[in-house]
């Protein structure tokens, strides 16, 4: 029998490839297509049922049941006409997937014969037994029902045959088991908060929108070698694998050209992303090689969640197509570059404009200043919220290796509006803002320099980082759903414009003018918030010691980052932002305690299986090759030669031996201590069991058997290598 892994390099030398047709019509032809959007609106449902559908949009409101059921009948119109046959309610359990359960639009009637019936008490409300998703003890099994309601707020898209109806998901008692429920609240909750702000510069602002634009990195691999692994079948990353004698070096990959083979996927997911409405826009090579990144135009953040929780699994679909698999874990391979999900974060009025737009009149820009400072502000109060907000056991292994943003919680701003923020600091005084000139500011009435934005101030190395006109959050792992970061971001930033806005009115109502009031409020924000600001080099190690002076925390496990979730300033905060309750927050906490534990686990069952199956049985192959060589070289030579030319090989006999003998007592090891951390009840308890006593085994043993493999004949090793798995196309 060839070994598995030759199999697989045999499968791709001799795979012919697919070529890819692309669509003859252009992308505004079919975008959307699949998507209940406006224009299918307006075809599909009667002027009524429309309007109704553009309230619930613009205000909330609700819709009544008549008007439901319309357009209930419209949808299933419309999407029997692009060739459904199912519809589903689509929701954001808190496994971090998504969730769909199809039901055909069949209804038997009289005569042996059946009609397509929805309607809408099905579109607007229904009860899958979903039982089985985590629920953190919200349901008992006595509760155990959980609801699914449609939220208009996002358009239905048809996926396959099923009309997908993008829905909350709560339990009976009300407790929301999803992460579009509290989204929905904190995007409620900060346009709220924001309008109010906007009043003070500008009446007119109706509403203001969080927009998000997220960056999508993955890797891609081939499936042969993909299906030789049971480390990527199953945890997502490899566990062993020495590094490959060149990888991302000569940095030949980063924007170079796109390999055809990689190309073919993408143009064939973007024709499925943009028929679903998701607006792909850019592609490009990552740093690693054979990684690559996607990003859309930014969207109107629940949109912008729902479409990269779509993104997800299409990617996997359609490399599957192209005999690949995407791999969107947070680090599929050690000592290469991780994958992350940048989240561009922003807000824009109802009028288009963008909050973080540095503005050409005075009172845009005491606007923009405005909102630039309290956001500082929020991550500063709130850096460990922010922090724990993305964490996975997978980024836990990106966050901190040299390429991806430390656990340190940080914001760059740039030197130019780093200096706005001293001299406003500093120079304030009697109400007045001096002028700088040297630094290119000047005195604009009433007091405000206009800033001149220097779009290639770029730091890469911050957490979270002002680009121009967005923050770059740039530490949520590439596997991560949006909706937790974005829930997080969002509801610190409305508690902070609620706070903001009762100091200014204080101010106000003690006869300061209001723009005075305004900047006496940031100003004090500016120096109470310095310690989270940082410009400079944040993977370096005097950064780490610099944050340790600043008394910012640098969280490294998981575990420990979650204790935030259940403090009792974070359950205050959710509390009064109604974004979610204690419960709710408790049983997040455990849900994703018991997460981290479970991947964990899994990882070191498999290095246990991998080790003992694959590992060890072909090193001691190997060895007894060189025994018998050792054998015949003593029947042929004399004594002398022998004693001379044998040495080699017992010295690798000998090698060989000790890391059988240290990977084998660290296995032992490593399962008593999963053996006493199973036993362990408490889930915070059994997570930090889970860092702390079984995850240290992890690269005892893979530095062992990552010798083995450059020591072992290469023609026996069963697990593909670095080489094939990061090179071959
Ligand atoms: P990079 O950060 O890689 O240089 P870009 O500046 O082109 O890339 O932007 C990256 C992402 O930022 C894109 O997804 C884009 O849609 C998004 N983005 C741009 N403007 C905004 C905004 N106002 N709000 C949210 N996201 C935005
Ligand atoms: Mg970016």
């Amino acid at each position: 029998m060839t070994n598995s892994r030759f199999r697989a390099l045999e499968i791709i030398s001799t795979r012919k490839r697919k070529p890819v047709v692309s669509p003859k019509e252009k992308i505004s032809d079919y975008f959307g297509e699949l998507t209940f959007n406006q224009a299918a609106m307006h075809e599909f449902l009667t002027l009524e049922a429309y309007n109704a559908v553009m309230e619930a949009i613009d205000s909330g409101k609700r819709i009544d049941r008549k008007i439901a059921g319309q357009i209930a009948s419209s949808l299933k119109a419309w999407a029997i006409s692009k060739g459904a046959s199912h519809y589903t309610h689509w929701f954001h359990p808190l496994t971090g997937a998504t969730a769909e359960k199809h039901d055909a639009f069949i209804d038997p009637v009289e005569g042996g014969k059946a009609i397509e019936i929805f309607q809408g008490s099905a579109l607007v409300q229904q009860e899958p037994d979903a039982s089985s998703f985590p629920s953190g003890g919200i349901r008992n099994t006595f509760e155990a029902r959980g609801y699914t309601a449609w939220d208009p707020s996002t358009p239905a898209f048809i996926m396959g045959e099923t009309l997908c109806l993008p829905t909350v998901f709560v339990s009976y008692t009300g407790e929301s088991l999803d992460y579009k429920t509290p989204l929905l609240k904190a995007l409620s909750a900060v346009d709220k908060a924001a309008v109010n702000i906007c009043h003070y510069f500008d009446k007119t602002v109706k509403r203001v929108s969080a927009t998000l634009g997220w960056e999508q990195e993955y890797f891609l691999v081939d499936s042969a070698l993909y299906n030789t692994r049971p480390d990527l079948i199953l945890t997502g990353r490899t566990v062993f694998g020495h590094a490959s004698a060149k990888d991302q070096q000569l940095a030949d990959h980063y924007f170079g050209i796109i390999p055809e083979r990689a190309m073919e996927f993408m143009k064939d997911f973007e024709v499925e992303a943009h028929k679903l409405g998701i607006p792909v826009k850019t592609r490009h090579n990552e740093v690693a090689p054979n990684q690559f990144e996607c990003a859309p135009v930014f969207q109107e953040a629940n949109v912008a969640v729902d479409h990269n929780q779509l993104l997800m699994p299409l990617l996997e679909k359609i490399a599957r197509r192209h005999d690949m698999n995407v791999l969107l874990h947070e680090k599929p391979y050690a000592r290469v570059n991780g994958s992350g999900k940048h989240n561009n974060w922003s807000f824009m009025t109802n009028d288009g404009e963008n909050l973080l737009t540095p503005g050409k009149t005075a009172s845009s820009n005491l606007r923009f200043l405005t909102f630039l400072v309290n956001i500082i502000k929020a991550v500063d109060v709130h850096r460990d919220l922010v922090r724990a907000g993305i964490a996975s056991a997978g980024n836990d292994i990106r966050l901190g290796g040299h390429e991806a943003p430390p656990a340190i919680m940080s914001v760059f701003i740039g030197s130019q509006l780093t200096e706005t923020l001293n001299n406003l600091e500093k120079n304030f005084k009697n109400g007045k803002v001096k002028a700088n000139n040297n630094i290119g500011m000047r005195l604009v009435i009433p007091k405000i320099p206009e800033i001149l934005l220097d779009n290639t101030d770029r730091n890469r190395t911050s957490p979270f980082a002002f680009t121009g006109n967005k923050f770059e959050f740039r530490a949520v792992g590439s596997s991560a759903s949006c909706g937790l970061p974005m829930i997080i971001l969002n509801t610190i930033m409305a508690d902070q414009l609620v706070k903001f806005k009762s100091k200014v009115d204080a101010l106000v109502a003690n006869n300061i003018r209001k723009n005075d009031a305004v900047l006496q409020i940031l100003r004090k924000y500016i120096s109470e918030s310095k310690r989270i600001r940082f410009e400079g080099n944040s993977y370096g190690e005097e950064w780490i010691k610099e944050a340790e002076k600043r008394r910012l925390s640098n969280i490294k496990s998981t575990p420990q980052a979650l204790d935030v979730f259940i403090r009792p300033e974070t359950i205050d905060l959710f509390e009064r932002t109604k974004v979610l309750s204690k419960r709710e927050l408790e049983a997040r906490y455990e849900i994703k305690l018991n997460k981290y534990t479970k991947k964990i686990q899994i990882e070191s069952r498999v290095i246990g299986d991998l080790a003992r199956n694959h590992i060890i049985p072909v090193a001691i192959r190997y060895q007894n090759l060189l025994v018998e060589n050792v054998r015949g070289l003593k029947e042929v030579l004399d004594k002398d030669s022998f004693e001379k030319i044998a040495q080699t090989q017992i010295k690798m006999i000998k090698e060989i031996s000790g890391h059988i003998d240290i990977i084998q007592k660290n296995l032992e090891l490593m399962l008593d201590e999963r053996k006493k951390a199973n036993k362990i009840e408490s889930a915070v308890s059994q997570a930090l069991a889970y860092n702390e006593k079984v995850l240290p085994y992890f690269d005892i043993i893979r530095r062992h058997v990552d010798k083995l493999e450059l020591k072992v004949d290469d023609g026996l090793w069963p697990l593909p290598k670095y080489r094939e798995l990061l090179f071959l196309q």
